[in-house]
């Protein structure tokens, strides 16, 4: 697929244009090995190395539509992965903080974002289900994998006033999308449409 094919087929699904021009704006091809750089705009998901894979465009579109990002915003991307998803976000927002468990994908997103000219996302290796305390709280929360059960705990705790958190979450064998809202009078959570990511670990 051509780069305007996918952005023509995003803009039939996803409303928000502030999202569609982050998409637009950030060259996936980056974001995968040179091998890989032909199928970058395919609506898929692809393999980055150590059994992971990149979002799927249309699956990252939707989750930023979700997380109602203000330009702002402080944001934590759980999974970081390539550096692809963290890239549109931080197109949408003041900043991000993104965390990935495997210290060679962290090393990595984190010099292509730099390579894309990308200055306000840190890239932290560790385990991102704890959040990150000594920079919470977040306005907005993006997990890239699937938690098993529940919204872990650490993430919900580390969302400041208004914030959204939107995060795959496996309920009896079927992954789907949950957003958790942080109210005045507490926590509101959303199960929404059904997705497929690998597992939180
Ligand atoms: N958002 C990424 C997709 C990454 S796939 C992108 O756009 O490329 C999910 C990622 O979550 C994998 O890289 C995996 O290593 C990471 N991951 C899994 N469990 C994690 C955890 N507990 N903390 C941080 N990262 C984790």
């Amino acid at each position: 697929m051509a780069r305007e094919d996918l952005l023509r087929s995003l803009s039939r699904r996803i409303s928000d244009e502030r999202v569609l021009a982050a998409l637009a704006a950030v060259p996936r091809e980056l974001f995968v090995s040179p091998a890989l750089a032909a199928a970058a705009y395919e609506d898929a998901p692809l393999r980055i190395g150590g059994g992971q894979t990149i979002s799927q465009p249309t699956v990252v579109a939707r989750m930023c539509e979700l997380l109602e990002l203000s330009p702002s915003d402080r944001v934590l991307d759980v999974g970081t992965g390539s550096g692809y998803h963290a890239a549109v976000l931080s197109r949408l927002c003041d900043h991000v903080w993104g965390v990935e468990l495997d210290p060679q994908l962290a090393m990595r997103a984190a010099r292509t974002l730099t390579r894309a000219g990308i200055h306000n996302v840190t890239v932290f290796s560790g385990d991102g289900a704890q959040g990150l305390a000594e920079h919470a709280p977040f306005d907005a929360i993006n997990v890239a994998a699937t938690a098993r059960d529940r919204v872990p705990d650490a993430l919900e705790e580390q969302l400041g006033e208004g914030g959204r958190l939107v995060v795959p979450v496996a309920l009896g064998g079927n992954e789907h999308l949950v957003r958790v809202r942080r109210e005045a009078d507490g926590l509101v959570r959303e199960v929404l449409e059904p997705v497929r990511f690998v597992p939180l670990r």
